[in-house]
């Protein structure tokens, strides 16, 4: 059978929509338009009630209450609304926050802007394996401590942190755990009540929903200070008028993903296993960057040794694949993240990121598979 091109390996970078959440968004950017804060007529209660109904459904998939989510843009405002939101909130009493150097751009982003303001930050390192070590968060964590952000799921090598025993950390010690889940939520089960998460990020075109959507989940009593000023919606943390048709769409994403979620992990984990099946019997010199025992198999990132992986990457015309994060790849600087794996410069300009997600099909990674063995080979 032919594949059609070209191929999509780049499920980390966004996603396609779900053809389910295409469905249910059409009818609010068509004929139900209201402003879904217009409490005085139907059209605005009709969109009010859908945003509503998105509300629980996203609550649902990570054991939330609806009252506990807020939507915003994107996991980029739902991290900096985080990030900011708590440290300000608990300031001047505690002035410290701990991350870790592999986070998304947008968090350290936002923790550097906190440091500029004359805060304090602490940037945990990572194992080889890609694991933060819970001793070391444990002795850092001070009286001035107010939040711990770790990132679930690592968008650029895959790699899942131990949120749960990082939650008991945090609630042993008083301190606020703030976890952006945006390459998480969906993907492997979340619940928040269990990893004591007290704030998490969430993005809409991550999970098959459209982008331009994301959610915030706030633990009900924790302090956060709104980074807009406006009409005071979304509990007064996010002032501005939410697209109803967003909110559908993230919210059926969130549906299906949890009543998809171990077809989808299934699929993903059969289709890396043949990438990974494949490549190795086709090439001597591939190897997994990051620990494979805790990680995401929807998202590989491979070294190539002695290849240059952005030659690589030109040379796979009909393959979408790239050699870092979409945000950090703009920039043309060399991959943070693989740097604080331990990787040297070498090594980094070698590697590329495959993502795999529920749209791949068997006929497109054995495409992908020998074309990326033909072309490593001619690269050597
Ligand atoms: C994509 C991504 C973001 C940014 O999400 P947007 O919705 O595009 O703003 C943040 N964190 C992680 C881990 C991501 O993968």
């Amino acid at each position: 059978m032919a594949v059609k091109l070209p191929i999509y390996l780049d499920y980390q970078a966004t996603t396609p929509i779900d053809q389910r959440v295409l469905e249910a968004m059409m009818p609010y950017l068509t004929t139900h338009f209201g402003n879904p804060h217009s409490s005085e007529h139907s059209f605005g209660w009709q969109t009010e009630a859908v945003v509503e109904i998105a509300r629980k459904q996203v609550a649902e998939l990570i054991g939330a209450h609806e009252s506990e989510i807020i939507f915003t843009s994107g996991a980029t405002e739902s991290n900096n609304i985080a990030i900011k939101g708590t440290a300000y909130g608990a300031y001047p009493k505690r002035n410290h926050i701990i991350t870790v150097k592999t986070e998304h751009e947008c968090l350290l982003a936002s923790a550097n802007s906190l440091e500029s303001s004359g805060f304090d930050v602490t940037y945990l390192s990572i194992s080889d394996e890609g694991l933060i070590d819970l001793k070391e968060l444990e002795f850092v964590i001070s009286d001035k401590t107010s939040l711990v952000s770790v990132m679930a799921v690592n968008n650029e090598i895959g790699t899942i942190q131990n949120l749960q025993r990082i939650g008991e950390i945090c609630l042993s010690k008083n301190v606020l755990f703030h976890s952006d889940a945006a390459q998480a939520v969906g993907k492997i089960p979340l619940d928040v009540d269990k990893m004591n998460i007290d704030i998490m990020s969430i993005s809409g075109h991550k999970i098959y929903g459209p982008k331009g959507i994301g959610a915030l989940y706030v633990r009900k009593g924790t302090r956060v200070i709104p980074l807009f000023d406006g009409g005071g919606q979304e509990k007064g943390l996010r002032s501005g008028t939410l697209s109803p048709a967003l909110c559908a769409g993230i919210g059926k994403a969130c549906e299906l993903a949890g009543q998809d979620m171990q077809k989808d992990q299934a699929h993903v984990d059969e289709l890396s296993s043949l990438l990974i099946d494949k490549l190795s019997s086709g090439l001597d010199n591939a190897s997994i960057n990051g620990g494979i025992g805790k990680r995401y198999f929807g998202n590989l990132n491979l070294k190539f040794s002695g290849v240059k992986s952005d030659l690589l990457v030109a040379d796979l015309k009909d393959i979408a694949i790239s050699t870092g994060s979409a945000c950090s790849s703009a920039k043309a600087r060399s991959s943070y993240v693989l740097s604080a794996l331990g990787l040297s410069e070498n090594e980094i300009a070698s590697s590329v990121r495959i993502g795999i997600g529920r749209m791949t099909t068997v006929e497109e990674i054995e495409y992908a598979a020998d074309h990326i063995i033909k072309c490593v080979k001619n690269l050597l």
